[in-house]
């Protein structure tokens, strides 16, 4: 629940609706037992828990790239969540210095079907509710806490489209930014959506622009773009582009244009010539994303020099860019690998 519905759940029950902070705070940011709420008897307590019901999400594997690989040292590390209906899904930390980044995951699979992610392979099997993408969080801040490096950001780019079951992400954003709990900063919290463009136009008039908002844009023509992510059937790159302008940016903010780079496929000059021109008049940074092999895929990896000569083409042209760094490579966990590899938990789609 939100601090809101809470709110009105204590309401509906004839119980002290100034208690909400109270309850929210002894859930969400310190993870207390409601007994200990200071100004609840135990019989308002029973009422509650007899009213409403603890989530299911548990960690139950976890895996580290240094822990795999003696060669990459990056401590990123995966984990592996168990639903309540035995579905699983993942989560990677990320650390960066003296803090870390938590990859979250929206949805158990995706239906977005683009052809270099490995998520899309196993199609959607539901939504994850509010309380189980919040509840990823919680684990991820208490492993980030313990090993000394407290959580500072939340992307929304695991498995799922966090735009597709829009109400369920903003339930999530509006649990972890609330004060009362966690208190998460918007700025610290990145959505990225394969460019579900009514969606962006509420999420921009929902957190008025406050959320980071990342587009993964991958190709400069509609017709590339076409053919590794459906999507672009439904909404083309001008679509994409309108979107964009119109979501509320604040100052010396920039969209993040994700840019997976698929040589061969996306490198061309008239696929740069397009990211060009789709730049021109936005304030966006092009992120190069070295393509993640997994078993199957109909797609090579680019070398670092691969990725290096985009980045030169790309600054020819005028784009601001960065390059993201692979991270996580060794146990599956880098940027469109998560995928639930054992056969154990492909079982369960
Ligand atoms: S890249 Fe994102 S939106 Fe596309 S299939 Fe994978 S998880 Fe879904």
């Amino acid at each position: 629940m939100t601090h809101d519905e809470l709110t009105r759940h204590l309401v509906s029950l004839d119980l002290p609706a100034s208690q909400a902070g109270a309850v929210f705070g002894h859930l969400h940011r310190w993870g207390r037992p409601l007994l200990t709420v200071p100004r609840l008897s135990a019989r308002q307590v029973q009422r509650l828990q007899e009213t409403t019901q603890d989530t299911v999400c548990e960690v139950v594997t976890e895996a580290s790239a240094l822990a795999q690989d003696g060669v990459e040292r990056d401590e990123t590390e995966k984990l592996v969540f168990r639903l309540v209906d035995g579905r699983r899904v993942e989560g990677v930390i990320i650390p960066e210095g003296e803090r870390s980044t938590f990859c979250v995951s929206s949805q158990v699979g995706c239906a977005m079907a683009c052809t270099f992610c490995a998520t899309a392979r196993l199609g959607l099997a539901r939504p994850l509710t509010p309380a189980e993408i919040v509840k990823q969080v919680y684990h991820a801040r208490d492993r980030a806490e313990k090993a000394g490096r407290p959580l500072r950001n939340v992307v929304f780019m695991g498995m799922g489209e966090p735009l597709h079951h829009y109400e369920n992400t903003r339930a999530a954003i509006d649990i972890l930014t609330c004060r009362w709990g966690l208190s998460l900063g918007f700025p610290k919290i990145t959505i990225s959506t394969v460019g579900l463009v009514p969606r962006i136009a509420q999420l921009g008039a929902d957190f008025g622009g406050r959320l980071q908002l990342a587009l993964s844009l991958n190709a400069g023509t509609d017709e590339t773009r076409r053919r590794i992510m459906p999507i672009t059937e439904k909404w083309n790159l001008e679509s994409l582009k309108e979107a964009l302008r119109a979501y509320p940016t604040r100052r010396n903010r920039f969209h993040l244009l994700e840019y997976v780079v698929l040589p061969g496929v996306n490198d061309d000059d008239e696929n740069l010539d397009g990211v060009a021109a789709f730049t021109r008049g936005l304030p966006a940074v092009v992120n190069l994303i070295p393509w993640n092999p997994f078993a199957g895929a109909p797609f090579q990896p680019p070398t670092f020099e691969d990725v290096g000569r985009i980045f030169d083409r790309l600054r020819a042209r005028g784009v601001h860019v960065s390059v993201r760094l692979p991270r996580g490579r060794p146990m599956s966990a880098a940027c469109g690998q998560l995928a639930l590899q054992t056969s154990a938990m492909e079982a369960q789609f």
